[in-house]
């Protein structure tokens, strides 16, 4: 590094010391704006260092796992809910059962077990809650019975080419 550039570092370090609360200020002038362009950043970031971003994540996950986990899990049903109001409402679809914990979301053609294993489920609600037409034409809210009894009926099971959509 040059030696002005050291000098100029040195100076903006002084200046930071002496004026404290300057850049708190100048961030909470335009807070929206600073947050989105910060997001904008951080994408860029993660895109352009992937190997990086991966061990900041792990090294976050690791700190307090039962806290990401718990996260994590509420991450999950926050999506599902919301997955769930994008296709109508928490209701199976044939039956019309409003048990939470026994629905599942269908795929209307098959290839679901296929589609889960491409994209893992978390990454695969997020993709459909990205693509919501696409969400309404392939998914459908059926309860554990319903599910079963379809996949049963249209022989879903051991069938050879069912993604053909
Ligand atoms: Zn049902």
């Amino acid at each position: 590094m040059t030696r002005w550039k050291d000098n100029r570092k040195q100076y903006q370090r002084e200046w930071r010391a002496k004026n404290p609360n300057y850049y708190k200020e100048f961030w909470q002038k335009n807070l929206e704006h600073n947050r989105e362009r910060a997001r904008i950043n951080a994408t860029r970031w993660v895109k352009n260092n992937p190997e990086k971003a991966r061990q900041v994540r792990q090294k976050c996950y690791y700190k307090d796992i039962d806290k990401s986990r718990e996260l994590l899990r509420k991450r999950f049903h926050i999506l599902r809910k919301n997955l769930m109001k994008l296709l109508g409402c928490a209701k199976c679809n044939h039956c019309h059962i409003s048990d939470y914990e026994i629905l599942h979301f269908d795929h209307i053609n098959g290839g679901g077990s296929k589609e889960i294993k491409l994209r893992g489920n978390t990454s695969m609600y997020y993709y459909y809650l990205r693509n919501p037409e696409l969400a309404k034409k392939t998914l459908q809210v059926l309860c554990a019975n319903c599910n079963a009894k379809k996949r049963h009926t249209n022989q879903e099971i051991f069938k050879k080419d069912v993604n053909s959509r």
